[in-house]
């Protein structure tokens, strides 16, 4: 099934782009460093390169399309988190430091 569930879909990806371009109108930084997006980059797997981020892993369950588990990332912060945790969301604010 191709790069995983949910991601493949014309929903997903219309979504998608509409809300990292929020996010780039805001001028949001990477969630995890706080360092700037390279909203410019033509190379998707650049270092800063925008993604977004699962807080709820789609591989665990999390709805693709539920924009309340997105966050902005780099492509190499998002990357090196990968799925190792599990979102609970009711255990979110006590994360900040586990992590
Ligand atoms: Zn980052």
């Amino acid at each position: 099934m191709g790069t995983g569930p949910g991601r493949d879909t014309y929903s997903y990806r219309i979504l998608r782009k509409n809300w990292l371009l929020v996010q780039r109108q805001y001028g949001n930084p990477c969630t995890w460093c706080l360092f700037p997006i390279d909203w410019d980059t033509d190379n998707p797997r650049s270092r800063y390169a925008p993604t977004v981020d699962h807080l709820w892993p789609l591989s665990k369950g999390g709805p693709p399309e539920d924009t309340n588990y997105w966050v902005l990332a780099h492509y190499s912060c998002n990357s090196r988190r990968g799925n190792r945790i599990t979102w609970d969301p009711l255990a979110y604010d006590q994360h900040s430091e586990a992590w």
